[in-house]
């Protein structure tokens, strides 16, 4: 199942978004959703052709735990060893902004850099000091993410809470995708149409169930709650006027343009 937040003219929604998505947004319906979407949905009938919603952040999450070097090209590029155990970093909840919206340049970076992710969403019960297989049940579903960067920022103070956490630097969408075998899915970034990013998830040096069980021995995952799995190589700059997608097999795009901030 394909899950979508948006806003309609009664509210806002969690719905499931069907049709075919490979033939474009054009034949796609969201029929919403009671509620939350965990556990046994139920629906209350109504349903919008999607063109007539607006989507949002599919999920609104506590904490965004990100995983860094997970990727050992991404690595190397940036003259690091790929690490032991996982590299973990937080995001606020506040940078999270859905597809369509904008990514905001701060004026106190010079180097605004996109890296396409993987996103895991916790669902029910969570997950805490969890094995393998808890951490597998642990899994609501997958979606895009961008993991917005100052890399300059991120490099001159040493740790990266400034650099990853400016409001609008964790786009995630376009929804939540249920059913999904994540093992070897295409990772992929283009900055106005040309490709930057090009990866499979195969490479990631600890896999999802690693992730999850590794993170949730440090703290307790909420459902909700979003992991960024890794970024491919090719990271590099945005600048305003941009259009920044990331689109991963089996999900699909999440689009964003980028403005400066004034
Ligand atoms: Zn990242």
């Amino acid at each position: 199942m394909r899950i979508a937040r948006f806003a309609h003219p009664g509210g806002m929604s969690f719905g499931a978004v069907e049709g075919n998505a490979a033939a474009g947004s054009s034949g796609l319906t969201v029929a919403e959703i009671d509620g939350l979407p965990f556990g046994q949905v139920t629906f209350t009938g109504q349903r919008w052709a999607l063109a007539d919603v607006r989507l949002l952040s599919p999920i609104l999450p506590s904490k965004v735990v990100c995983v860094g070097r997970n990727y050992a090209e991404h690595a190397a590029e940036h003259g690091a060893q790929v690490p032991s155990e996982p590299l973990l970093f937080l995001k606020p909840s506040t940078a999270v902004i859905g597809p369509g919206d904008a990514i905001r340049l701060p004026p106190q970076s010079k180097q605004v850099e996109h890296e396409a992710e993987l996103a895991v969403v916790i669902g029910p019960p969570g997950a805490r000091r969890a094995d393998r297989e808890q951490a597998a049940r642990a899994i609501f579903g997958y979606t895009c993410a961008n993991d917005v960067t100052a890399r300059d920022l991120q490099r001159s103070d040493g740790q990266w809470t400034r650099a990853k956490g400016f409001d609008s630097f964790c786009p995630l969408g376009p929804w939540i995708v249920t059913d999904l075998d994540p093992s070897d899915l295409e990772v992929r970034c283009e900055v106005n149409e040309e490709v930057r990013q090009l990866g499979r998830t195969k490479d990631m040096v600890f896999d999802i169930p690693a992730l999850i069980s590794y993170i949730s021995h440090v703290m307790t995952l909420l459902p909700g709650d979003v992991i960024l799995t890794g970024t491919p190589a090719g990271v590099g700059p945005l600048t305003a006027g941009d259009k920044v997608a990331v689109r991963i097999t089996g999900i699909g795009t999440l689009s964003n343009q980028v403005v400066t901030l004034d």
